[in-house]
C-alpha cells in the first residue's frame, strides 16, 4: 500500500511538473513570438506585416541563392535592404572564395557596410533565404540589423546537408568539453590590449 501511494503520489507529481513544464514551454513559445512580431513591426513597419515588399526582397534571395546552387555555389541567398532600398545582395561564396565564413548573410553585411560606409548595420533589414546558422546569427548582433526575414528553416537545411544543429549545442557545452578545445592560457598578459583600449579616448566604441 505505501509503494502503492508512494507511486500514486510520483506519478501525480510527474503529471503535474509536466503540465506545469508544458504550460511554462506554451506561454514562452507564445512570448517570443510576440516579441519577434513586436520587434519587427516597430522597425519595419506600422502594421507589422508582411508586405508585398518584403515578398518581393525575400523573392531576391530565393532567386540569388537557387542561381548560386545552379553555379555550383552554396543554396544561400541574403538581401540587405535600406530605406526600401537594397545595398547588399549576395550569395554563399563559401566553395568559389575558399572562405568558410564566406557565408550569405555574412557577404551581405560585409557587402552593405562597404557600399553605406560603416560598420553599423542599424535601420537595415536583412532578408536570408534561409535561416541563419550560428555564426551569421552572431554577425547579425554585431552589425546592429533592425530585424531578419528567413525563408527555409535550420531544419530544411539540415535535410540538404547543412546541419549546424551541432553548433548551436556547443554553445552551451562547458569549453573544456566542445568538440573542438578552447584552451585558456596567458590570461594576465592578454590583459595588456583592453588596459590599452581603456586608456585610449580616441577610440572607437562599437
Ligand atoms: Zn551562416
Amino acid at each position: 500500500m505505501s509503494v502503492s501511494f508512494t507511486l500514486r503520489t510520483r506519478l501525480c507529481w510527474d503529471g503535474a511538473f509536466r503540465m506545469g513544464m508544458k504550460s511554462l514551454s506554451i506561454i514562452s513559445t507564445i512570448l517570443v513570438l510576440a516579441c519577434i512580431a513586436v520587434g519587427c513591426g516597430d522597425k519595419k513597419s506600422s502594421a507589422g506585416e508582411i508586405t508585398d515588399m518584403d515578398r518581393d526582397f525575400m523573392a531576391m534571395a530565393i532567386n540569388t541563392a537557387s542561381q548560386s546552387a545552379m553555379n555550383g555555389g552554396g543554396p544561400f541567398g541574403a538581401v540587405i535592404v535600406k530605406d526600401g532600398k537594397v545595398v547588399a545582395l549576395t550569395s554563399n561564396s563559401v566553395t568559389r572564395d575558399n572562405d568558410p565564413t564566406a557565408h550569405a548573410e555574412v557577404t551581405a553585411i560585409r557587402e552593405a557596410c562597404r557600399v553605406l560606409g560603416t560598420y553599423d548595420l542599424s535601420g537595415c533589414i536583412l532578408y536570408s533565404s534561409c535561416e541563419p546558422c550560428p555564426m551569421c546569427l552572431g554577425a547579425i548582433y554585431w552589425a546592429h540589423l533592425d530585424c531578419v526575414f528567413h525563408g527555409g528553416t535550420r531544419k530544411d537545411a539540415a535535410k540538404a546537408g547543412f546541419d549546424d544543429a551541432f553548433i548551436y549545442d556547443e554553445i552551451s557545452v562547458p569549453t573544456e568539453n566542445r568538440t573542438v578545445p578552447f584552451i585558456p592560457m596567458m590570461r594576465n598578459e592578454s590583459m595588456a590590449p583592453f588596459r590599452i583600449w581603456s586608456s585610449n579616448d580616441s577610440k572607437k566604441e562599437y
